[in-house]
């Protein structure tokens, strides 16, 4: 009798251990494919020409960060994150379409990003993340900076978000009578004309509308995060997507009372650091109302700094050249996820793209991605929630629509240089090889040591040309400055 009540209690405890384990087994299912009542929101806030050396937890010296350092310690820093172009709409334009700008159209060799005056936007064909979740009922807002179309068809209330608050451009560009002024005012306006918002015409909208002119840019970092806590609350019972997409730290730089002259890094640090304290703001929120488990959010740039601005652009850290080039520093930006519970602190050193956040995140709500068209986007949710290796193992870089460079693996092979805002053009054959891990400055040129790497990359080149079609160029046709 003995024995066998022994044997019960094994029995016992082998059921109950075998039920724990399915039981958590399935919440971890249901967590990472969020198949039952709890979908993951999603939060993107996504800074305008913040380089890789911006923020403290990427190695500013100065700049301080505390709250995104925080982020990055909860949750997962990224050190070969890429943008699907060096400068804003293409750049945009891939990670609201997980496509590279290229099949779009979104890219150009003739007006880099969109104007105020140009005709056209984001093709209507393309579906937008916002628009693949709208598909699983969630609710979605933009905030911020848009560059994908100032025309109210092209506006992002006619591209997948509910809501729409904030400057559709970038916010140096005046409206159309004073276009001359664009890119000029560096050169020719004093600090202080650069300091009134009066200098820069841009309108603030919501919606559709426009209600103000000028938006007052000293406060707009500070309005598009009310905005976006105020949506957080309201949709806080259903699942939310939030688009967060800062004006700054992109010059002219604004910074508001309390945080401008506070920087050790001057008003460039004042900016990122008011960045840095209302994500603190929105990660508050997110933990007071009980949601911070079931979102993600990920922080990342659009671009790399604008070095031509000198000391008010930022600093692509140990990455060479900025914004507008295909080198390191024009594409790889900080990146940090976050989701407490879900996604397990660490450094991932593997490549992954902004285009990847589409395919990620529609995946998790449950929608399909396209399947009549090439998506870009590889779904990391591997590596996200179990510290699997990335699955991306290439990435292009184009500048307009040609091909400049492709990383497979470690290495980079450049086929085109060019500066970043200077028209030489330089074709390299064979071309230049950099082993970006070792070499992530690109200074030591390999290529005469590894012919079969770049034999490797050239196949590559070839199978992503056998599937690529060009869409055409969206960026060209202006109403003031015509089509060139
Ligand atoms: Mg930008």
């Amino acid at each position: 009798m003995k024995k066998k009540g022994i044997g019960f209690n094994i029995q016992m405890v082998v059921l109950f251990a075998v039920f724990i384990f399915t039981t958590c087994w399935q919440s971890g299912e249901k967590q990472s494919k969020t198949t039952g009542k709890t979908p993951f929101n999603f939060v993107i806030l996504f800074a305008d020409d913040m380089g890789y050396g911006d923020l403290g937890v990427y190695g500013h010296p100065t700049i301080r960060t505390p709250r995104l350092d925080k982020m990055a310690s909860e949750g997962q820093k990224w050190t070969n994150f890429y943008v699907g172009a060096s400068v804003c709409t293409p750049s945009r334009a891939a990670l609201l379409t997980g496509r590279l700008p290229v099949r779009n159209g979104m890219t150009s060799r003739i007006n880099r990003v969109l104007f105020p005056d140009s005709k056209n936007g984001l093709p209507t064909e393309e579906v937008t993340l916002a628009e693949q979740l709208k598909k699983a009922g969630y609710a979605t807002a933009c905030v911020g900076k848009w560059h994908l179309g100032s025309k109210e068809q092209y506006l992002p209330t006619n591209n997948g978000f509910d809501y729409y608050y904030g400057i559709p451009y970038s916010n140096d560009m005046d409206n159309v009578a004073d276009l001359e002024a664009i890119g000029g005012y560096l050169k020719f306006w004093t600090s202080e004309e650069r300091r009134d918002i009066h200098s820069f015409n841009v309108p603030l909208m919501r919606n559709t509308e426009v209600i103000e002119r000028p938006a007052n840019q000293h406060t707009i970092t500070k309005r598009y995060t009310d905005e976006t806590i105020k949506f957080i609350n309201e949709h806080q019972n259903n699942p939310f997507f939030v688009y967060l997409a800062y004006n700054l730290p992109h010059v002219p730089l604004f910074a508001s009372e309390k945080f401008e002259g506070t920087s050790p890094r001057g008003l460039y640090g004042d900016v990122v650091e008011e960045i840095d304290y209302l994500v603190g703001r929105v990660l508050d929120t997110l933990q007071s109302m009980g949601l911070a488990e079931n979102t993600i959010v990920v922080f990342t740039s659009d671009n790399g700094p604008w070095l031509i601005m000198n000391q008010e652009g930022g600093s692509a850290g140990l990455l060479r050249n900025g914004k507008g080039s295909t080198w390191e520093g024009g594409m790889r930006e900080p990146c940090i996820f976050w989701s407490p519970g879900n996604i397990p602190p660490g450094i991932v050193t593997g490549i992954g793209t902004t285009m990847d956040l589409y395919t990620t995140f529609s995946t998790l709500a449950g929608v399909p991605v396209p399947d009549d068209r090439v998506v870009d986007g590889i779904d990391l949710s591997e590596t996200l929630f179990r510290n699997a290796p990335s699955p991306r193992n290439e990435m292009f870089y184009y500048r307009g629509d040609w091909l400049y460079a492709v990383r497979v693996g470690d290495y980079k092979a450049h086929f085109i240089t060019q500066e970043a805002y200077q028209p030489e053009v330089t074709r390299h054959d064979p071309p230049l090889l950099y082993n970006i891990n070792v070499d992530p400055s690109e200074k030591y040129d390999v290529s005469a040591g590894h012919p079969e790497i770049i034999k490797r990359i050239n196949d590559v080149v070839r199978k992503h040309n056998e599937k690529l079609i060009k869409g055409a160029d969206m960026l060209k046709d202006r109403e003031v400055f015509g089509t060139n």
